[in-house]
């Protein structure tokens, strides 16, 4: 064993991916830093790594391994590697798994991939056409161009472009594949701000280059928080820095870009899941080299190489989309912040219905409050009115209540377009057996089979399971005795297209058949007013801006409620809120009915009454009663298995093993909500902590006491969302 920490002629290199690590190399020669992509010798692979520091001496020097090569790309930047390590401690992931979220786009790697151009050469061609002339002369810009951009701008073909380049009147010349991204313009097309949105731009302004510091920009849905915060990415783009918005949702993206785009004169560059991976890598490297300057983009965008960072802005921040709840489990809305803190510069959550977490947070000062009361111009909050379900019956086998009816009718009568909430997709939740009662479930999952009419199939809406519609019940083989209950958006459209035949009606939700681009279709044809009724899930509920609505209906506004999620509350407020907020957002005022079974919950009576804080007071006098989240802290463990017999077994280890300490406490096991899922059972723990503990510490004490048996997956999620 050597004894040497710091071994000169080696580093320590973390591997993206699953592997423990880092491991140490030799340096082989090369001239080698901290964040420094390589390759290196794996068995009897190469693989991709990262220098991660120097060696450790842990192996001898004769028996390591050299570094094989370098990337030709800047190294990561050293808070990008010091959020890796953070985060890892953070959501007790290891380290491998979370640098593997920062190098999703291997092909960035390479050299970029180059083209040749053509421009004038110095030889004249021994035969002149006029088509060749009309080339010739087009060039005489000095430009460099393709040849089948020569033929478009000059009219002849591409065959004559040809038989130039061959000549020597044209002469190639190599460049990048991809064109850089320009630069945004912070002066293109401001607008005019109201004093309001003034005094919040020129705090954000203000902010920039002062250090870290979080500002929750609270303002009701289309009060201009975007135009606001445009401001402070167009200062960022003066100085010369870079700036990262996160949206929660890529259906949310189109529009944004084109407003951006409106803004400061081109796209910024665009990075989630949708993108293709060309276009990723693309925007990897030039984020790497500091020439894309502002990206927009989902969670993931957040662990991209920015060497010039100075501001994030997180829209939407209450969202859930925000955390991811697959591999690495962790919320990039927390994560951003805390990559701005290790940044020192400033981030930004902006909402019109803020987390709880982020509400307590400002009020208690941690994070700066700049609100934004009033709708811009015209516009006014609509009139949220509460439909009594108990006593506004709607007609048997139907969904939509006299009062909404009436509303849609009127809508309809001037030309106003409507929107119709129901968070269900799909046409009915659960078909149940006139006969027996039998209710048809998914084999892998604890949940029931959702109907869809236009598939023709019953769909478990959790493991994608599908089966046809059964003619007759298959527990007790009555023929035609199964009936659809409950709606779905699918079901609403129906009784829709029934009352209101002429109606130009459409569905938009995240459906499988529909897919994002149909439902992105159906939103652009609604701004645009080719749709009159509007049926839609969740996906409606956020950013879009719909001039001529000034009705939302909310079908079912109690779903949701139910369940022990200790969140079910603020999330049903604010999607209730979000969804309310579409109405009415230009000159023409918007009213919203919601149907609902519990008008007298405080929760509806703080909707209908726009009394935003209060809700929120008293949610969180619950949560400090409770010691829940932001007062307490939880961490959620799950367990999942085929072999019943050993997970349970394990979860009994486990329980026996929790440790005991002052300040925490572990609930379970229990069945998780989603007790069986994709085949697989689920147990759950959940260890519940006073807000200054430190709870990663007790987890992974716990688990290194009882590790998880290979046939059982564990999965913690620390400050968990759902609790399915
Ligand atoms: P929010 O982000 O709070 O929902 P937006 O920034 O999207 O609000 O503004 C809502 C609408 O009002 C948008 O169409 C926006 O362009 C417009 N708007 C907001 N402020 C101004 C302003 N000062 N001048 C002109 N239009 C504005
Ligand atoms: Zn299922």
């Amino acid at each position: 064993m050597n004894d040497a920490v710091h071994q000169p002629d080696s580093v320590s290199v973390l591997l993206p991916g699953g592997a423990p690590g880092p491991f140490d190399y030799a340096k082989g020669g090369h001239d080698l830093k901290r964040g420094d992509i390589i390759q290196v010798p794996l068995g009897r692979r190469e693989v991709l790594g990262v220098v991660w520091g120097p060696g450790t001496g842990e192996v001898g020097h004769n028996r390591l391994k050299a570094v094989s090569g370098v990337f030709p790309v800047p190294p990561l930047p050293p808070v990008l590697c010091d959020l890796v390590d953070w985060m890892a401690g953070y959501v007790l992931a290891s380290r491998g798994s979370v640098l593997a979220l920062c190098l999703r786009s291997g092909e960035a790697l390479e050299p970029p991939k180059m083209r040749t151009i053509y421009r004038r050469g110095p030889l004249e061609p021994a035969r002149m056409t006029p088509q060749r002339q009309r080339v010739l002369d087009t060039a005489a810009d000095g430009l460099a161009r393709s040849p089948a951009e020569w033929a478009e701008i000059s009219g002849a073909s591409v065959a004559t472009v040809k038989g130039l380049i061959e000549a020597g009147a044209l002469v190639g010349v190599e460049v990048p594949a991809f064109a850089s991204h320009p630069c945004p313009d912070a002066d293109h097309a401001g607008v005019a701000l109201s004093p309001a949105q003034r005094g919040v731009a020129d705090e954000l302004i203000a902010s920039l280059g002062e250090g870290f510091s979080t500002t929750l920009l609270d303002g009701v849905t289309g009060s201009g928080k975007t135009e606001t915060y445009f401001e402070a990415v167009g200062e960022v783009l003066r100085r010369g820095g870079q700036a990262l918005i996160l949206l929660p949702e890529i259906a949310l993206t189109h529009q944004f870009m084109e407003r951006f785009e409106a803004r400061f004169g081109c796209r910024p560059a665009e990075w989630h899941s949708d993108v293709k991976s060309s276009e990723r890598s693309r925007t990897w490297r030039q984020v790497a080299e500091g020439t894309a300057r502002v990206v927009v983009g989902a969670r993931s965008a957040l662990f991209l190489p920015y060497p010039d960072l100075r501001l994030i802005v997180v829209d939407e921040e209450h969202d859930n989309a925000f955390k991811q709840e697959e591999g690495v489990i962790y919320n990039a809305r927390d994560m951003a912040v805390v990559r701005a803190r290790m940044g020192e510069f400033p981030i930004v959550l902006a909402s019109a219905t803020p987390s709880l977490e982020s509400w307590v947070n400002a009020r208690q000062g941690r994070y700066r409050y700049l609100a934004l009361p009033a709708r811009f111009g015209v516009a006014v909050m609509p009139r949220v009115d509460l439909v009594d379900l108990r006593k506004e019956r709607p007609p048997s086998g139907r969904f939509l209540s006299p009062p909404l009816e009436e509303a849609v009718e009127h809508a309809l009568s001037r030309q106003e377009q409507s929107l119709l909430f129901l968070n269900r997709r799909g046409y009915a939740p659960l078909n149940i057996c006139q006969t027996c009662g039998h209710r048809i479930e998914c084999p892998n999952c604890s949940s029931w089979l959702v109907e869809h009419r236009f598939r023709l199939k019953l769909v478990c809406h959790h493991c994608g399971y599908e089966r046809p519609k059964p003619q007759s019940c298959p527990q007790c083989g009555t023929p035609n005795a199964m009936a659809s209950s409950g709606p779905g958006v699918e079901r609403i459209a129906e009784e829709v297209a029934h009352l209101w035949p002429e109606a130009r009606i459409a569905i938009a939700s995240s459906d499988v058949l529909h897919g994002p681009k149909q439902t992105q279709d159906a939103l652009e044809r609604m701004a645009e007013g080719e749709i009159d009724i509007l049926i839609g899930t969740q996906i409606v509920a956020k950013g879009h801006n719909f001039p001529n609505l000034t009705l939302v209906g909310v079908v079912d506004a109690d779903l949701g409620l139910s369940g022990g999620d200790p969140r079910a509350r603020e999330r049903t407020f604010q999607l209730l809120h979000q969804v309310s907020g579409r109405a009415g957002r230009a000159e023409k005022p918007g009213r919203v009915l919601l149907q609902t079974h519990q008008p007298e919950d405080r929760l509806m009576q703080a909707i209908a009454a726009g009394d935003r804080d209060k809700f929120l007071a008293l949610e969180a006098e619950d949560r400090e009663r409770l010691g829940f989240p932001p007062y307490g802290r939880f961490a959620a463990l799950i367990l999942s298995g085929t072999d019943d017999a050993l997970l349970e077994e394990y979860a009994r280890t486990l329980a026996a093993a929790a440790p005991h300490a002052e300040g925490a406490s572990v609930w379970g096991p229990a069945p998780a909500l989603m007790a069986r899922l994709r085949g697989r059972t689920r147990l759950r723990f959940l260890v519940k902590t006073t807000r200054n503990f430190r709870i990663q510490a007790f987890v992974a004490e716990w688990l290194a006491a009882a590790p998880p048996p290979s046939k059982v997956r564990l999965s913690v999620d620390v400050d968990p969302q759902s609790f399915i």
